[in-house]
């Protein structure tokens, strides 16, 4: 039998979509869970269930703030993810990453607290390596309009290291391959939410560029564990890890998937590529499976099902 200890867990970003299911998670496996979070992209509906519990708590705070509170557990999700928003306003998603990073570090130095950084894939950029692997170096446009959130991600990534070699922190590096589930937002921009809202609506569906571009779709769920088996895993698991779902499909054929399963009479329409859109990715979750015992579980069919069940009755109430 194994004894779980209640731990205090911030989880920062913790109102988001990944983080919300987090926080959940972390108050059903019995912790203290503070979550702090600005309502950039996040929303207090998201914790709303939780907000009854007694070890839940919620503060309204800016990461690139300074902050002092008392941890054991920090996990760094705070940052806009859809390239929507991270575009809205660039110069804030650097400072979200890089001040951000700076501060939750200071704050792990001094409560001697585990850190885990929510990376990203779109460290690789427009990769050139496939499937992409952890020791691949990447390939960022560093002016492009992507750069303020690939290269946030990588400048946190490397102060994660140097606290770590400098300050003998303790962290983990989750490098997070695309992610879907319910309480995405619906307006958020990014490809599962915009094709189920169309579909939903009867819209045009709208695919950027010829559609063969590839993306590979982890439920939230899965991805959850995968966080929470990090953070969990012996000290001298650093990271950085890819955690994402293997299964790669053109963004053509996630459209045709979506319409079929809706049942939607919505048209395919094509729209620009933007710009530095990376043409594929896909991880290779090796280094996951072989040290945490971590794969996904959800197959995209069961997945999308669980998606389009929560944008159907969102677009119902
Ligand atoms: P999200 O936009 O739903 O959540 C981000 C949260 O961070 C929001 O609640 C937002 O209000 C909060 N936030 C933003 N700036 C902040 C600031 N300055 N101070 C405090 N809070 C702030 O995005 P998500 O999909 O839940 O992503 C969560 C994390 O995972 C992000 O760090 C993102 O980069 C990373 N990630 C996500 C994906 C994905 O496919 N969803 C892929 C790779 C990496
Ligand atoms: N910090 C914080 N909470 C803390 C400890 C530090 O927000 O509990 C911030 C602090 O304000 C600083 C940053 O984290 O800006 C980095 O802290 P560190 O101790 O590494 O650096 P220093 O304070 O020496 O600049
Ligand atoms: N995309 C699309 N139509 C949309 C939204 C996105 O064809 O309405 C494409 C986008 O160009 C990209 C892929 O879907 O090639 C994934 O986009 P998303 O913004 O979800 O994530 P990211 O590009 O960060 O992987």
């Amino acid at each position: 039998m194994t004894i779980k200890t209640q731990l205090r867990v911030m989880v920062t970003g913790g109102a988001g979509f990944i983080g919300s299911h987090l926080c959940a998670r972390l108050l059903n496996d019995g912790h203290d869970v503070l979550c702090v979070d600005n309502y950039y992209t996040g929303r207090r509906a998201n914790i709303a269930p939780l907000l009854n519990n007694p070890r839940f708590e919620a503060m309204r705070h800016d990461v690139t703030f300074p902050l002092f509170v008392e941890v054991d557990r920090i996990f760094n999700l705070a940052c806009p993810a859809s390239p929507v928003h991270y575009q809205f306003d660039p110069v804030q998603t650097t400072k979200t990453s890089v001040h951000g990073a700076i501060n939750v570090l200071g704050l792990a130095k001094r409560t001697h607290a585990r850190v885990l950084q929510a990376s990203t894939s779109e460290v690789y950029g427009d990769p050139e390596v496939h499937p992409q692997r952890e020791d691949y170096r990447g390939s960022v446009n560093t002016i492009g309009p992507r750069a303020c959130y690939d290269e946030g991600k990588r400048c946190a990534e490397t102060l994660f290291f140097d606290y770590h070699r400098q300050h003998g922190l303790e962290i983990k590096v989750a490098r997070i391959f695309n992610t879907y589930g319910p309480r995405m937002l619906p307006n958020d921009g990014r490809v599962v939410s915009n094709f189920i809202v169309q579909a939903l609506a009867g819209e045009d569906i709208t695919i950027y560029g010829d559609g063969q571009q590839t993306r590979s779709f982890c439920f939230v769920d899965d991805l959850v564990d995968g966080l929470i088996r990090l953070m969990d895993s012996p000290a001298d698991i650093t990271g950085p890890m890819n955690l994402g779902n293997p299964h790669e499909i053109t963004i053509l054929e996630l459209a045709e998937r979506v319409i079929a399963m809706t049942g939607s009479s919505s048209r395919l329409i094509r729209k620009p590529l933007p710009a530095d859109d990376p043409v594929r990715r896909c991880p290779d979750i090796g280094f996951a499976e072989r040290t945490l015992g971590w794969r996904p579980q959800v197959p995209l069919e069961q997945g999308l099902d669980k998606a389009i069940g929560y944008f159907r009755s969102l677009m119902a109430g």
